[in-house]
């Protein structure tokens, strides 16, 4: 028999963070007292009012999950045709394309950013190219100045999936501010979590009432439907917990932000292991620590994913495969590998490691002494 001291524990890519149980009873008891669990209830007011405040940004529409956010912010703009993308991301950027009818073309990733190279783009507008998809990758902001002159000159809307890219900033403030509209995840997985949540930051009062009526299946009034809205509304419980998840969330990124200075600082010198460039100037929000295994490497990127993994340690391979490979993009054109070398090295490559508010140094240490000993 083993002692259960001689299994390691076992260490996941993230770990949702989770204020103490009993700080989230009033908030309970408030919902059985008022008996409102959803469409837009006090927690669900109050969360989004609180969240403007720390984002700082002025309109805020919640939603059940970032995939219907993403999927609403193209039908608020009534989006159609062709919308450039990037290949590298979570299948739920390209699959709220398809949701809405709309033809997605991938456009190669900067080997430096992770993110859609603006130099790329237009080569991909055709006639029927409406509107810029790209993600704000690992949380590191995309080239916006570059993206919005290129939409400018050829009169395309930009939808930002922003669901790395809660709290980053740029030199002029929140990074969500930028574009037409920004669409953020709030899944246990990220670094905002509300259970299952997400949201759509508008630049206007106008076009964030179009996004609340259509997250409610259209309506405007009780008798009164516009467009063939989805239900995409967060519930009050989910509300209440984003509140008190709000109140932790500076530390929880503070402690990301060592746990992210200590794997640079005891990667750097690791033959064949890159890090990706920290900030900089820049307020991250380190939700991601993906390194680059290169050829000079003893093991293969996935030899040392499944030797991590046989030390308990599920490290992920983000974004492996890329979205173009999947069965239902293969067949585009945008999405054979020759028009999307970069990002087809990338995701071959790219492993992310653990990185969340309660890893343990000695947990880390584990991590770190396995991709130095390799
Ligand atoms: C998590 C994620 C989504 C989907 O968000 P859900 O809240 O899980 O629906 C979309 N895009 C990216 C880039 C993501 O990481």
């Amino acid at each position: 028999m083993t002692t259960p001291s001689a299994t390691p524990q076992v260490i996941y890519v993230t770990q949702p963070h989770l204020p103490p149980l009993e700080d989230f009873i009033p908030y309970l008891q408030q919902i059985w007292a008022n008996k409102i669990l959803t469409n837009g209830g006090p927690f669900h007011q109050q969360l989004e009012k609180e969240l403007c405040d720390y984002l700082g940004v002025k309109h805020i529409s919640l939603f059940a999950n970032g995939t219907l956010a993403l999927v609403t912010a193209l039908q608020a703009l009534r989006i159609t045709g062709e919308v450039i993308t990037t290949p590298y991301s979570f299948v739920a950027t390209a699959h709220a394309l398809l949701w809405n009818g709309i033809k997605p073309v991938f456009v190669d990733i900067d080997p430096d950013t992770f993110n859609l190279d603006p130099t790329k783009i237009e080569a991909a507008i055709t006639p029927h190219t409406t509107a810029i998809l790209p993600v704000h990758c690992y949380g590191h902001p995309c080239d916006v100045a570059a993206i919005q002159r290129i939409a400018d000159i050829y009169n395309l809307k930009v939808i930002y999936d922003a669901a790395h890219a809660f709290g980053v900033q740029d030199a002029g403030g929140s990074i969500l501010r930028h574009g037409d509209l920004s669409v953020l995840s709030f899944h246990a997985t990220k670094v905002f979590n509300t259970f299952e949540g997400g949201a759509i930051v508008s630049p206007d009062a106008k076009t964030k009432q179009r996004i609340d009526h259509l997250k409610n299946f259209g309506f405007v009034d009780e008798v009164t439907v516009v467009a063939p809205g989805i239900n995409g509304k967060m519930s009050e419980i989910n509300a209440a917990f984003g509140l008190l998840q709000l109140k932790h969330i500076d530390a929880a990124i503070d402690a990301r932000r060592r746990i992210d200075a200590r794997y640079r600082e005891a990667l750097q010198h690791v033959p064949g292991i890159r890090c990706l460039p920290d900030a900089g100037e820049k307020v991250g929000n380190y939700a991601y620590f993906p390194i680059l295994v290169e050829p000079d490497y003893p093991l293969s990127r996935d030899a040392l994913y499944e030797r991590l993994k046989e030390h308990g340690i599920y490290a992920r391979r983000y974004f492996y495969p890329l979205i173009s490979d999947f069965p239902m993009y293969r067949g585009l054109p945008s999405a054979a590998r020759s028009n999307l070398p970069v990002a087809a090295a990338m995701a071959d490559k790219v492993l992310c490691l653990p990185i969340y508010p309660a890893l343990q140094p000695s947990d880390q240490q584990r991590v770190i002494d396995l991709v130095r000993g390799a």
